[in-house]
């Protein structure tokens, strides 16, 4: 080692020279909570149950999203639509049950993919932390978006071009309710 290295005064002088640097530079953090960055539009964040143009539950609960789910946080229960509830289930067949684990989610956005109804999606709103474990599995009061139009959750900017595409072959629109059927 030179006489400088071993004093160490070049590396002292080259750390403060770079803590001078970071010292100017804009921060990188934020007064959270009172500062909240924006979440990008795709985040992966609490799931929503979509329902259709006419308010009625898209869920036909095949459960293709709980087979793709990696982490197993999907359950549910399936029901028959009675005459007279066209109105709330979109399909004959309906989840009179839904609930995911939230603390067994990963948020990988897989049931989203899996889902031939487009029933589920991912959004950019936080599952609120809580204490109890029990109230982290979400059921349909939850995860059902309100049936007023103001209130629904948009998730267009979810659909990626991919999945536009598709809506627009109209022999692959198993999205559309067949012509004719009850409604
Ligand atoms: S986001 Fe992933 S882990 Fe969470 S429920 Fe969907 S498939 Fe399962
Ligand atoms: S959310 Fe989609 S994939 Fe899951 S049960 Fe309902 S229709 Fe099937």
């Amino acid at each position: 080692m030179t006489l400088l290295e071993k004093i160490y005064l070049p590396a002292v002088l080259n750390g403060l020279m770079i803590t001078l640097k970071h010292f100017f530079r804009k921060k990188a953090t934020i007064r959270y909570p009172e500062v909240k960055r924006p979440f990008a539009p795709v985040y992966r964040g609490m799931h929503v149950l979509k329902r259709d143009e006419n308010g009625a539950e898209r869920c036909t609960a095949c459960g293709l999203c709980a087979v793709a789910c990696p982490a197993e946080a999907i359950t549910m229960i399936s029901a028959e639509r009675k005459p007279g509830e066209e109105k709330l289930y979109r399909e004959e067949k309906y989840a009179s049950v839904y609930e995911i684990n939230m603390l067994r989610c990963i948020f990988c956005g897989d049931c989203e993919e899996a889902c031939p109804k487009e029933a589920i999606f991912l959004t950019n709103r936080l599952v609120p932390s809580e204490y109890k474990r029990k109230t982290l599995v979400f059921g349909k009061d939850l995860l059902v978006e309100p049936v007023e139009k103001e209130k629904r959750i948009d998730v267009t900017k979810r659909q990626t071009r991919k999945v536009l595409e598709f809506k627009k072959h109209k022999e692959l629109q198993h999205n559309k309710l067949a012509v004719g059927s009850k409604q």
